[in-house]
């Protein structure tokens, strides 16, 4: 067993404090990493305080990962021992059924669907026998820690051109931007409309671009109009101006919600043209009726997408080095994780943070 030390909470009501872990030695096929940066993404929030109802306890998250590989299986042959390597959301699937043969693991139609990185309480087939996932525990642990293992197929490779911090927001923000954009063709020429600058938006705005989009983002905070002139978007709209809102009535190919809360979208859809595709990424729940007459009247879309696929996150990775896209983030310490949630929850920053998993050493 690997001894390793990371930061979870115990319930929904506590604060994460440091705990002491065991990981299995790798198997044949898995990468052991050691874990350098992880992001700190909204939905580690709404899991640790159990805000979809299924989280188990206690529950390490992060989803971010990024690390080097210190040790791989007999079986291995895409990753190297000393690789900068990556773990987004999933950590395996169930590899047979429809979904996954079409290399789509986030829409894995298995019985438990995909193994998420952390509190995925069970792995197909192991569960039923022994009770337990692949990692001995009734759920997964995530990347607020020293060490994770995975599956080869499960692990990304990062680009030399990305700073290794950079890219691990780019494992889960990135690629949930990233896939819905690609899959309803955005590119050069687009008009593109995003709804909330924080993380995900700052990826979504900064990918749009770079497909060659124009781009317009939507935000409630005035301060994010300058922020936004800094990463090159076309416009930013605040939530309230009602006459700029009527004036973008019908200009807009697609727009991707990134607001992680319900919120109501009939604000929003009359601005899209005809064909148009809102997309909601951010809010994970039961959201206030669409008005079907304006979605019919000009035969919209209105949709939703979940992460993307391990292909995908390959592919956003390398999109980012090759045309130079980063995050824009702020480094932290994990003795900081209390204070950077309670700032992600107030909706306080626009970048992501990123742990330094260097400052778990004095943890210990
Ligand atoms: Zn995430
Ligand atoms: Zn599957």
């Amino acid at each position: 067993m690997i001894d390793a030390i990371g930061y979870a909470a115990d319930n929904r009501h506590a604060m994460l404090k440091p705990q002491k872990f065991q990981c299995d030695e790798p198997g044949a096929h898995d990468v052991e990493i050691r874990i350098l940066f992880c992001g700190v993404c909204h939905s580690d929030i709404h899991q640790v305080k159990n805000e979809w109802g299924n989280t188990v306890y206690p529950c390490m998250p992060g989803h971010e990962i990024v690390g080097h590989a210190v040790r791989i299986g007999a079986s291995v042959t895409r990753i190297r021992v000393g690789d900068v390597v990556g773990v987004g959301c999933m950590i395996d699937s169930c590899r047979s059924c429809e979904a996954c043969r079409a290399g789509a693991e986030n829409y894995c139609l298995g019985p438990n669907s995909w193994l998420a990185t952390y509190n995925g309480p069970m792995k197909p087939k192991s569960k039923a026998v022994t009770g337990e996932n692949m990692y001995g525990r009734d759920n997964t642990f995530g990347g607020y820690s020293s060490a994770i293992v995975v599956r080869e197929d499960f692990v990304l490779k990062i680009p030399a051109a990305l700073k290794p911090e950079a890219a691990a927001p780019i494992l889960c923000a990135g690629v949930t931007t990233y896939s819905p954009m690609k899959h309803w063709r955005v590119g050069a020429g687009s008009k593109v409309g995003i709804l909330g600058f924080g993380g995900l938006g700052d990826m979504a705005a900064k990918l749009a671009r770079a497909m060659g989009a124009h781009v317009t983002i939507f935000s409630r905070s005035r301060e994010k109009i300058e922020e936004g002139a800094r990463i090159g978007v076309d416009h930013v709209v605040i939530e309230g101006d009602d006459e700029k809102f009527a004036r973008l009535a019908g200009t807009f190919d697609f727009i991707l919600s990134t607001i992680p809360e319900k919120h109501d979208l009939n604000r929003f859809t009359p601005m899209l043209k005809w064909n148009g595709v809102l997309v909601v990424v951010g809010a994970l729940e039961p959201m206030a009726p669409v008005n079907n007459m304006v979605v019919a009247a000009q035969r919209l879309s209105v949709a939703g997408s979940l992460i993307g696929s391990i292909a995908e996150t390959q592919e956003v990775l390398d999109f980012c080095a090759e045309h130079g896209v980063a995050p824009d983030i702020e480094m932290i310490g994990i003795e900081e994780i209390n204070h950077a949630f309670r700032r992600v929850e107030a909706g306080e920053v626009r970048f992501r943070y990123v742990i330094d998993m260097a400052t778990l050493r004095d943890a210990g």
